[in-house]
């Protein structure tokens, strides 16, 4: 049984162009299936999370990332009673739009961008992909996902202003999102905050000793574990107070949100959507947490020496391989070159780049300015 707010597939907003019903799908669960089947989506599995494959290939990249996003999400969203479908569609989604080479590359791609009087916004390249750059049906350009998945691709995980982005105004820019899509953006801090601790662990990059005494979340539960399990070896014994690092932020998440729409008097999704702020939450404590675990993996792990080197290569890969492009607009492959004539040079280049993978910008690299 769904609860009264939250968003009841009968109720959707439809799809750009408009299509006959599926005999055994509903909308949201046909979206979902669209993105799995997009190319960008296959795409994922290329890209950088935290680690690049020269370390391991069980380590988590953007689609194994994105699968756990998918299934802590489909949990909360069901024990919550909100629309497990549209939450599921809205995980798998929620990377899409990432470049190569994870935070690094995002950040050269925006600074080459910033120096064309522009920037790249993942969410907004989102949109763009599921909008016109997936080719794969007759009838319509992109994948004609439903308006609650565009508006989640967009409204997840920031806000924006439709003075700012006029361009987004159909998408009820100055209510809150449903609460399918408002998780999205803490289940993705539950995924990635432990799994960058299992990762950098694994990795060596951080040492036990060094969690403990810097996640006290983690620490929280170890002691407990060394108990029950002793004489075990220590990844097992890491392994068993993450998985309860997770299972506390998903139960607080839960129940927090539970708590926050009850005292708010929500019955309905529009109520979800007028009201002054997101009511998907942690706990004021377990917000402390996370805000630690989250602070300790930036000291620690993404800015840790050891991961500088490829930083900077990703760094220069991708400003170098923008500003050849723009030196030598030829030089790109024709479909671009003609993209050009609608739409601003810098803008193609950037769109090219951030479909990319991390092994083809490194050909393409080598080959253009090797
Ligand atoms: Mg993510």
């Amino acid at each position: 049984m769904l609860a009264g707010y939250a968003v009841h597939v009968e109720d959707s907003r439809g799809r750009r162009h408009p299509e006959p019903m599926h005999p055994y799908r509903n909308e949201f669960q046909r979206d979902r299936d669209r993105v799995i089947h997009a190319r960008a989506f296959r795409r994922l599995e290329a890209k950088t999370q935290v680690f690049t494959r020269r370390y391991s290939d069980h380590f988590r990249n953007r689609l194994t990332h994105t699968l756990e996003v998918a299934q802590i999400s489909r949990t909360i969203a069901g024990a919550l009673n909100l629309n497990v479908d549209l939450a599921e569609a809205l995980a798998l989604v929620h990377d899409i739009g990432h470049p190569p080479f994870g935070h690094a590359g995002e950040k050269a791609l925006d600074t080459a961008m910033r120096t064309q009087g522009s920037y790249f916004d993942h969410n907004l390249h989102a949109l763009r992909i599921v909008e016109a750059f997936e080719q794969r049906y007759a009838a319509f350009p992109g994948l004609n996902l439903t308006f609650e998945v565009r508006e989640g691709i967009i409204k997840h995980s920031r806000d924006y202003t439709s003075s700012e982005h006029p361009e987004l105004s159909e998408y009820l820019l100055h209510e809150r999102p449903p609460l399918e899509a408002q998780l999205i953006d803490l289940t993705d801090e539950i995924a990635y905050n432990t799994a960058d601790l299992d990762d950098g662990y694994e990795s060596r990059l951080l040492s036990l000793a060094q969690i403990r005494g810097g996640v006290p979340i983690f620490e929280k539960f170890f002691p407990e574990v060394e108990r029950l399990y002793p004489d075990t070896q220590e990844k097992l014994l890491f392994n068993e107070a993450l998985r309860r690092m997770l299972n506390r932020m998903v139960s607080d998440l839960i129940q927090n949100t539970k708590a926050r729409v009850h005292s708010a008097g929500i019955r309905s999704l529009a109520e979800i959507r007028g009201y002054a702020e997101r009511l998907a939450a942690f706990s004021p404590e377990v917000e402390a947490e996370r805000r630690q675990a989250k602070d300790f993996l930036h000291e620690n792990l993404y800015y840790s020496p050891s991961l500088a080197g490829e930083k900077i290569d990703a760094e220069r890969v991708v400003s170098e391989l923008f500003a050849f492009w723009m030196k030598y607009p030829s030089s790109l492959p024709g479909a671009y070159q003609e993209k050009a004539h609608e739409d601003t040079l810098p803008r193609v280049i950037c769109d090219y780049i951030a479909g990319m993978t991390d092994n083809f910008i490194i050909e393409q690299y080598e080959r253009h300015c090797g």
